[in-house]
């Protein structure tokens, strides 16, 4: 009896709820299909003609829009005006999707970046543009020292780090220096870590669960103390990522595993991490997923998809 009755209040919980989402997801289709319109009805008056005070109104009573979003959506199909592509984004995922590519976006590249935004959620396809434009800003730069490339690389720029130490710490450092450089000792300092923890990596483990044994997690994580391994990202890491990937290898090895946070990781497997499988400082961004490496490529499909489920 009891169980009948609990089984009776789980089918209604769950049916309520099934309702919801299913109206829900309705309920965001029809906004992103008024938002669009919204333009053209404020260029023609049509909510004058329709006896209404003002755009705000006639949103507001017709469609339920805030006076914010009315605002927020002029301005921005304005800017995408002349970007079909983008606007195809805005039916398909709305206004917040595009908001991180509006000032970055060109006629010409419109189709790049709507590509982009469909694929990434909006956190990614933000940390995407900041290391799209430090590329192309590097870029810039070798090509107007007029040297070439080799050359200029060679002579990286130094880097000045303030920090704040124990000033017996810092009196250790003092000392240790000595009559010679920052640079020396700290690279000495650096190999002097890299060699303890080298010393302690585990072999990899083979035919393995999805579970990541503590010992090589561990191993992994002293290597950048848990920080995300993507070039300049300063993000503590979120989860532990299979250069070669798992699904394929069964393997944890030690070197191919790598933190990385939220962002970089689903930019990983949307296959736009270059040198993904070389040492993450030689890691960049990609302009364009690999077309060529169909079977990883399947496998990154795969993952996308089981997440959207979650
Ligand atoms: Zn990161």
């Amino acid at each position: 009896m009891i169980n009948s009755t609990q089984n009776s209040a789980q089918f209604l919980e769950k049916s309520l709820h099934e309702k919801f989402v299913f109206y829900g997801k309705n309920a965001k289709e029809w906004m992103r299909k008024c938002v669009l319109l919204l333009p053209e009805i404020n260029r023609l008056r049509i909510w004058e003609k329709k006896g209404f005070g003002s755009i705000y109104e006639y949103a507001a009573k017709l469609a339920g829009m805030s006076r914010n979003s009315v605002d927020e959506a002029l301005r921005i199909l304005r800017k995408v005006e002349d970007k079909p592509e983008l606007r195809w984004v805005i039916d398909k995922k709305g206004i917040n999707a595009i908001k991180p590519i509006i000032a970055i976006a060109t006629q010409e590249t419109a189709n790049f970046w709507a590509e982009k935004a469909m694929e990434m959620s909006k956190n990614t396809l933000e940390v995407y543009v900041k290391e799209f434009k430090k590329a192309h800003m590097e870029e810039k730069n070798n090509e107007s020292k007029f040297l070439p490339r080799k050359e200029f690389d060679a002579v990286p720029q130094a880097q000045n780090i303030s920090m704040e130490l124990d000033p017996e710490i810092a009196n250790q450092l003092q000392k240790l220096k000595g009559q010679g450089n920052w640079n020396e000792l700290m690279q000495k300092l650096l190999q002097a870590y890299q060699a303890q923890v080298e010393a302690k990596k585990p072999i990899p483990q083979e035919n393995a669960k999805r579970y990541v044994p503590a010992k090589i997690e561990k191993y992994v994580l002293a290597k950048t103390n848990s920080t995300c391994a993507f070039p300049g990202c300063t993000k503590e890491y979120k989860y532990l990522h299979h250069t070669w990937r798992f699904a394929l290898t069964k393997t944890h090895d030690p070197d191919s595993l790598i933190p990385l946070c939220k962002a970089h990781e689903r930019m990983a497997h949307a296959g736009l991490i270059k040198n993904e499988n070389q040492p993450p400082e030689n890691w960049g961004i990609k302009l364009e997923a690999d077309k060529t490496s169909e079977k990883w490529l399947k496998v990154d499909r795969w993952v996308a998809k089981h997440r959207e489920s979650l």
